[in-house]
């Protein structure tokens, strides 16, 4: 009897430093059946987050609101693509009392694209906001957002309920934009970076996210520092790209982590606040070890 190899099942050889450690605490797993039993999404799961053992297993998680069909087939992500459900109008208490029950001091919401709703589901990021902040006042709300298509009123909605990080990645260098993100675009991310801390007039800090090991050079990874910086992002997170499946983006190169030391080094003197840089580093990965200003609190 011939034995195929299922394909989902190919993984390509990592290096040493790639590594994942397994649930080995009861906190992970009361946190995955309190996510279970709020039906809430998390993009630790979705997107396979390799750090998702580690994050659970220390009672937090990033919530992933929206449903969990994206309405973009970006080339890195495994978050499936498909016609999205209705949005749920109980989510945001749901994520509210979710964060309650967790005792979270910060929180991180992103959500899939909803190109499918006229706003991109930016009121349901502003009622997910304010229902946190109703549920758990004090706590530093931290969004992760699609570019809700450069529409400045759908922008506006999320500003106007006053998240204090506002976080959207650029994922990679310009060059590789249309490969790895097709449906977006390098300038338009800039451009809602820095409108939204325009929107806050202050009140709220601006972060974004690179991969690397997608085949960029080191100049086009300090062109994108700059870049950013020229948009007042303060907040930068760059992790290695790895790939969920065969049918996504192949990883190019494993970059090694006294190169992630370095480019967090450069980061630091070209003007960022907080730079988060090493192989398992994700946007949300450690999150609440960026404090922003306590005057935005
Ligand atoms: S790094 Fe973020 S997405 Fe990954 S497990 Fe941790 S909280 Fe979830």
């Amino acid at each position: 009897m011939s034995c195929k190899t299922d394909p989902s099942l190919h993984r390509e050889k990592k290096p040493s430093w790639i590594k994942v450690r397994l649930p080995n605490n009861p906190v992970f797993w009361s946190t995955k059946a309190l996510i279970s039993d709020l039906e809430l999404h998390t993009v630790c799961e979705e997107a396979q987050c390799p750090n998702r053992w580690e994050c659970w297993g220390q009672g937090t998680a990033t919530f992933m609101i929206a449903g969990d069909r994206c309405t973009r087939a970006c080339g890195f992500c495994a978050v499936k693509t498909a016609k999205p459900f209705a949005l749920e109008a109980d989510e945001p208490t749901r994520v509210a009392e979710a964060t309650s029950r967790m005792n979270l001091n910060h929180v991180v919401i992103t959500a899939v694209a909803r190109d499918d709703v006229e706003d991109g589901g930016a009121a349901h990021f502003a009622e997910t906001i304010e229902a946190v902040r109703r549920e758990c006042p004090g706590i530093v709300i931290e969004v992760l957002v699609p570019d809700f298509n450069d529409k400045d009123w759908a922008l506006q909605k999320v500003m106007d309920a006053r998240p204090h990080i506002f976080n959207h990645n650029l994922e990679t260098v310009e060059r590789l934009t249309p490969l790895v993100r097709s449906r977006a675009k390098y300038g338009r991310s800039l451009s809602v970076l820095k409108k939204a801390k325009q929107m806050a007039a202050g009140r709220a800090a601006t972060k974004s996210g690179i991969m690397l090991g997608l085949g960029e050079t080191e100049e086009e990874i300090l062109r994108t520092m700059d870049d950013l910086r020229e948009h007042e992002v303060t907040v930068l997170t760059m992790g290695q790209y790895l790939r969920p499946t065969p049918k996504h983006l192949p990883v190019v190169a494993y970059i090694e982590p006294e190169q992630f030391e370095r480019y967090k080094g450069i980061a630091e003197e070209k003007g960022f606040r907080h730079v988060a840089s090493g192989p398992l580093v994700r946007s949300s990965y450690h999150a609440a070890d960026f404090r922003p200003e306590l005057d935005i609190l």
